[in-house]
């Protein structure tokens, strides 16, 4: 481990950056081509669906309400597959619709036909608004924050804490109408692992907005990804809004993405009858319904909730060392240095690090240079842009648990490289 540097003199100062120079040299010298990039699922963990490449199978085309699923319709999608995953998310599956492969394409629609057309619940399309703004709880999900750069939507940082997003701040920011949505990714928080408690949640949902068409997209994409051997308990999120007295105002998705194949899964919304009501008569001039074989797939796949549930415990078997290994090595390497401090995730895809304000950029830069990809430095905020330039997110999920270990151990010696480095300039 290295000394903390504010214990260091001058002189040893000077030998440590030596040392680290030294060893950033033998690093670059070993030829990486390592990559902690996305986070996507494994080679082995797509093998464990392997099975839906083979089914619904010859002849089986028939859902159990003898819906044939190689014709059009169903826009709702399969009903025992939404009840399957009615269950594990905590919706009535009557609010819940299964739709096509991704959730992103459901919430980017969302916010493209609320910006053309204004939501049930808005006076007006949001185009039409002088300015539409939404909060971003930071660190977060780069392409969340894609969609509303790309439509013009003016983007708020919210602090993210490890139960959810700052409460003042969310309440100083929606006082102002232009503020109509916010993102929220509530169970094991892209890149957090953030879970948001549920006296947070119902906080959110009872907030007095001054937007009376204010929406929370409730990505739920890691609800049943949990690293550590309980899952944290799906929030009943339709019902609590309704308590709350706003029975509209959540968005939720969902998707097997990381369940079975992540480009050839199941997306899933959840909202209140006249959300869908809405959604659905968009949704239904741009399709005449959803991949109901794929769906069958999925269904004859699981079978039920403790199906889904069991696959995703060989998920953890996978995916856990590999989280295992990255806090072993941030640890053994970096603690009680002051270079930087880190998430422990019980699930999920990620690890926020967060290295000596400034020197993020830095730290990508000198892995890059040493072969191992890592995330953008500031890809975790709106606009690409960390105003500490300290945040990294760690996708261990990919590549093998040797490689995880070796990519860690460089980025590492980057870290304290870049830290010592603003140590010695300023
Ligand atoms: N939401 C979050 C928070 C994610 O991390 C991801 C995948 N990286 C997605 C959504 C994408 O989901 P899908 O594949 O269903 O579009």
């Amino acid at each position: 481990m290295s000394p903390a540097f504010e214990n260091l003199s001058p002189d040893e100062l000077a030998a440590e950056h030596a040392r680290l120079q030294q060893a950033y040299a033998d690093l670059q010298a070993t030829g990486l081509t390592l990559d902690l990039t996305r986070g996507k699922p494994a080679p082995a963990q797509l093998d464990l669906s392997n099975a839906l490449l083979s089914l619904p199978g010859d002849g089986d085309f028939r859902d159990g309400t003898g819906t044939d699923v190689r014709n059009y319709g169903g826009l709702q999608g399969l009903p025992e597959l939404r009840a399957i995953f009615g269950e594990l998310l905590s919706i009535d599956p009557a609010n819940l619709w299964a739709a096509g492969n991704a959730s992103l394409e459901i919430m980017h629609d969302l916010v493209a036909f609320a910006l053309l057309l204004g939501t049930n619940d808005s006076e007006r399309p949001w185009r039409d608004e002088p300015a539409v703004k939404f909060l971003c709880p930071v660190p977060g999900y780069d392409r969340h924050f894609a969609i509303a750069e790309a439509y013009g939507i003016e983007m708020i940082p919210v602090t993210l804490h490890a139960d959810g997003p700052d409460l003042d701040e969310v309440r100083a920011a929606v006082a102002d109408p232009a503020v109509k949505g916010m993102w929220c990714v509530p169970t094991y928080a892209n890149p957090t692992g953030a879970v948001y408690s549920e006296e947070v949640t119902r906080a959110l949902l009872a907030l007095e907005t001054a937007a009376p068409d204010f929406r929370i997209v409730w990505d739920n994409a890691y609800a049943v990804h949990p690293l550590a051997e309980q899952c944290a308990p799906a929030l009943p999120i339709l019902e609590l809004a309704a308590e709350e007295g706003h029975p509209n105002r959540v968005w939720t998705v969902a998707s097997t993405s990381k369940i079975t194949f992540a480009g050839a899964g199941v997306a899933f919304l959840g909202s209140s009858a006249e959300n869908l009501a809405w959604y659905g008569n968009l949704y239904g001039k741009r399709s005449i319904g959803p991949d109901k074989v794929n769906q069958l797939r999925h269904l004859r796949f699981f079978g039920d909730a403790a199906g889904v549930r069991a696959h995703m415990e060989k998920h953890r078997q996978i995916l856990a060392p590999k989280f295992d290994a990255v806090l072993e090595i941030l640890d053994a390497r970096l603690g009680g240095t002051g270079a930087a401090t880190w998430t422990r995730p019980e699930g999920g895809y990620f690890i926020s690090l967060d290295v000596v304000p400034g020197t993020a950029r830095r730290v990508v830069e000198l892995a890059k240079a040493a072969g191992i990809a890592l995330t953008a430095a500031g890809a975790t905020f709106p606009g690409g842009v960390d105003p500490r330039d300290e945040n990294i997110r760690l996708a261990p999920s990919f590549p093998s648990a040797d490689d995880v270990r070796t990519s860690m151990d460089g980025v590492a010696t980057c870290v304290l490289l870049a830290a010592l480095e603003a140590r010695l300039a300023g």
